[in-house]
């Protein structure tokens, strides 16, 4: 067949009617019948995606959730508890569109409280692995009011988006976790003294976004000038939580818990109130204390805390999560054909050791990357094949210097 003569096999176009011709094993398509049959396809995956959705509302009880978060997380269990409610209230609340009746459900935007390093992002992160859904993180404390010198809180969505790779659908319904939001907090009881740009202003601007609105979002992200073409980023459905370790928090709550005792019955102050953990306690009026506006507090309606991390929490940390640590070391000299082991003493010895020096959970990888190092240096260009960690070889890896640095890092 001469070249002029080949044609669409969808639409009949001939080959310069078109500005591609692309040859099948014997047919041809032309950008036109591309485009057209590209629209039905992510027509029908948005069909799709609502109907995966009721099916996933099913498949995912919030138990079922809680157990997804099990194999990543250690403990936390109120914490999960809540985020199960939480997120399975969100499934039905995007579901919610096709029903007739006049209520509206609210999101279920969730606020964690809980020292650094105790699995507030992590908890985030599998949360959004488990749906699938893109996740943005930001801190809260890069976030200025518009007009002053930092980035405007569009920014976070400029951040979704790019997880979502520039499907807006995608982010749509996607997460953002905003750590640090302890940060925003209101410098001083009083609001009336001076503006505070760096706290109040910011709480402000991020109210809209967190209930619910159409953002003009710089793809790019930047400042906004006028000739930046923008996205409307529709936030109702985008999942918001907030994190942040609320430093001196427990003093509120000893504050309060104490009055409470005054004024109450002596059966109530009987009551042993655990002083390791106080954030147990903690209720929205201890934020309000703390410095966060009412209207923040309103918007993020599920109340969370994270427990601290115990040695017997750490251990596990170490080993048992899906990817837990030993985990990755493990697949690591693997692909050396390596077979690594780690005692128990060692790994004692490791939690020990991060518990002393306040590593914290982020912690625990610091310590298992210094005593791994050198192994992990040498032994894939020798012919050792074993590598059995002892408490006695990792504390010969492990220096006091070594460890001052870690802490003086972490
Ligand atoms: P946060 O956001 O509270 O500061 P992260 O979620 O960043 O803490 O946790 C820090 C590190 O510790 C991560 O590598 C995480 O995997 C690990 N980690 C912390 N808490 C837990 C936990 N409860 N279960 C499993 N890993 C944890």
């Amino acid at each position: 067949m001469a070249k002029e003569e080949l044609e669409c096999s969808f639409c009949g176009r001939k080959k310069p009617e078109t500005n591609l011709l692309i040859a099948g094993l014997d047919a041809h398509i032309c950008d036109r019948c591309i485009e057209q049959a590209h629209g039905i396809v992510l027509e029908e995956s948005k069909q799709n995606d609502s109907s995966d959705l009721s099916a996933e509302l099913k498949l995912r009880k919030p138990q079922q959730i809680k157990v997804f978060l099990d194999e990543y997380i250690i403990g936390q269990d109120m914490t999960k508890k809540v985020m199960s409610v939480a997120v399975y209230n969100h499934y039905k609340r995007l579901l919610q569109s096709s029903s007739k009746d006049d209520i509206d459900i609210q999101k279920s935007n969730i606020i964690m409280v809980g020292q650094t390093g105790t699995g507030k992002t992590l908890m985030a992160k599998t949360i959004a692995r488990m749906l699938n859904v893109p996740l943005a993180i930001v801190d809260a404390t890069v976030l200025t009011e518009a007009g002053y010198v930092g980035e405007d809180v569009e920014s976070i969505l400029t951040r979704l988006l790019q997880a979502a790779d520039y499907n807006l659908e995608k982010a749509e319904r996607g997460i953002v976790f905003i750590d640090e939001i302890d940060k925003i907090a209101r410098k001083s009881d009083n609001p009336s003294i001076t503006r505070d740009v760096s706290g109040e202003g910011v709480q402000q601007a991020l109210l809209k976004l967190l209930e619910g609105t159409i953002v003009n979002v710089p793809p790019k992200g930047g400042r906004k000038h006028p000739d930046q073409k923008f996205i409307e980023v529709n936030t109702e459905n985008i999942l918001f939580i907030a994190g942040g370790a609320f430093d001196g928090i427990e003093r509120n709550i000893t504050k309060r818990l104490n009055m409470q005792a005054v004024g109450y019955s002596a059966s109530k102050s009987d009551e042993i109130i655990d002083q390791d953990n106080l954030l147990q306690y903690i209720i929205p009026k201890d934020l309000k204390d703390f410095g966060l506006i009412p209207e923040i507090i309103g918007r993020l309606p599920v109340l969370t805390y994270m427990d601290p991390l115990d040695s017997k929490t750490l251990r596990a940390i170490l080993t048992e999560p899906k990817n837990a640590i030993i985990k990755q070391y493990k697949k690591l000299f693997a692909m050396d054909d390596i077979d690594f082991t780690i005692t128990d003493g060692a790994l004692d010895f490791i939690v020990n050791k991060a518990i002393e020096y306040k590593l914290g959970a982020r912690g625990l990888r610091s310590l298992c990357e210094e005593i791994l190092t050198d192994a992990m240096f040498e032994l894939p260009s020798s012919d050792e094949k074993k590598l059995n960690v002892t408490k006695n070889y990792a504390e010969d890896k492990l220096t006091k210097n070594t460890l001052k640095k870690l802490k003086a890092v972490s």
